[in-house]
């Protein structure tokens, strides 16, 4: 078993985090959410410490016992000795069951009120230690187990302060009240010394170290939040250098970057790369007839167009510039990429968007040059593209609105 993973980010108002660190002053209050986020991170480090924290707890239990033995071997007879052996067997017994429990997770989401169940007996035994030994030494041992039971309780335990508090104040009554059912006076100047004292010292320090782990827990959240905002801007900005702000295809950078790339690696890999070069047939005249704003989302719907034919993960559309586009094809042949353009061709004229200006259609279309080639040492990726437009100007001349390839043109030639 190991301990769960960390919590993930929350939602957070970083203006009413700092607000809070700001408006501290004697205690760092928290509103409810972040006051239930702080003690899903205190439950998280107790479960790390349950796995760490058991073995000292057995070796503190057994250096008692041990200890005891080697230490006080006169002290330790008649019923001091009886009740000094029934002590330690009644410590080892209320310590072994809460560390069985609180390794099982759904325990652990309670580990609050398990220690305060468990606390409470764990000092009343140590408690009773101290009013029913006769001894004098071994009275005042137990008085340090019961001070170093209290310590454990508020300062590692992570547990609140209202919980540690609490805890200890019912170990010391259950104590307490056991010694008087068993009609036994009470010491009232130990309880007081050792008990009352040391619980009242380590409340402050515990307030003290709590309100400065609230402030670091604010300060943490803060951190996140802006280290994740940092990542989310980067991550436009990325997006945004890499993009058409119109039509949101890759831009003409992108477009160059990705056309060397694959260029190379088509060359090692012996592989064709396809390219269609795709111009929208009279578009000065739709401008000129439906106006600039027209024309801007006639773009956009056939961006959406090219978007959608290049599919394959390698695939890749883009705005050339203007009302010129380009799709590159890694590893497709001359019938892939001809699928391709035919698909292009289509689905704009699906589009049907109206265009009177245009002397081949009632509506806007494309002319789509394609150029294929398995990438040469001796030959660059602009060679490929330069034939792509060339096979472009070709369908134009040809009467627009169609594909021509760039081979097909070459044997014509
Ligand atoms: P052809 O069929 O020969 O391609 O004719 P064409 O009118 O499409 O070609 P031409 O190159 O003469 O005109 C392209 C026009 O595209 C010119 C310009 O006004 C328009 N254009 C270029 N970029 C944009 C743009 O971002 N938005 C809009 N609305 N129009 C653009
Ligand atoms: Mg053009
Ligand atoms: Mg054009």
């Amino acid at each position: 078993m190991s301990p769960g993973p960390a919590s993930p980010a929350p939602a957070i108002n970083p203006d009413e985090i700092r607000a809070t660190i700001a408006g501290r002053v004697f205690w760092c209050w928290l509103t409810p959410p972040i006051d239930r986020l702080f003690a899903q991170r205190r439950q998280e480090e107790f479960s790390h410490l349950v796995y760490v924290g058991w073995p000292l707890l057995a070796l503190m239990w057994v250096a008692i016992g041990v200890g005891g033995r080697m230490l006080f071997p006169a002290e330790l007879t008649g019923p001091d000795g009886v009740l000094w052996w029934r002590w330690v067997a009644a410590m080892g017994g209320a310590l072994v069951l809460p560390i069985a429990l609180l390794h099982m997770p759904t325990v652990q989401q309670h580990y609050q009120k398990v220690i305060f169940g468990f606390g409470s007996i764990v000092l009343a035994i140590a408690v009773l230690g101290t009013q029913l030994l006769v001894n004098a030494r071994l009275m005042q041992v137990n008085s340090y187990v019961a001070l170093l039971i209290i310590s454990i309780l508020v300062l590692p335990l992570r547990l609140s302060l209202v919980v540690s508090t609490l805890t200890s104040l019912t170990g010391i009554a259950l104590g307490v009240g056991t010694v008087v059912l068993l009609g036994r006076a009470v010491d009232w100047a130990m309880l007081v010394w050792f008990c009352f004292g040391s619980l009242l010292v380590m409340v402050f320090v515990g307030a003290v170290v709590e309100r400065q782990e609230r402030i670091s827990f604010l300060q943490g959240l803060l951190l996140e939040h802006e280290s994740a905002e940092r990542e989310r801007l980067n991550q436009q900005l990325e997006r945004l250098a890499h993009s058409d702000g119109l039509t949101q295809l890759a831009n003409r950078r992108h477009f160059d970057d990705t056309l060397a790339r694959e260029w190379d690696r088509l060359r090692r890999e012996g592989r064709p790369l396809a390219v269609l070069f795709i111009d929208v047939d009279f578009f000065k005249p739709f401008n000129d007839t439906y106006g600039h704003a027209a024309g801007d989302e006639c773009l956009a719907a056939i961006g959406g167009v090219l978007q959608h034919a290049a599919r394959r993960p390698g695939d890749l559309a883009a705005r050339y510039g203007g009302e010129e586009f380009v799709i590159i094809l890694p590893g497709t042949d001359l019938s892939g990429a001809r699928e391709v353009a035919e698909r292009v061709l289509a689905d704009v004229d699906l589009l049907a968007i109206p265009h009177a200006g245009s002397q081949v259609s009632g509506n806007v279309t494309v002319s789509i040059g394609l150029a294929v080639r398995v990438p040469q040492q001796a030959d660059t990726a602009e060679d490929l593209l330069e034939a792509a437009d060339r096979a472009v100007y070709a369908a134009k001349r040809g009467g627009r609105h169609r594909i021509v390839v760039h081979q097909e043109l070459a044997n014509t030639a």
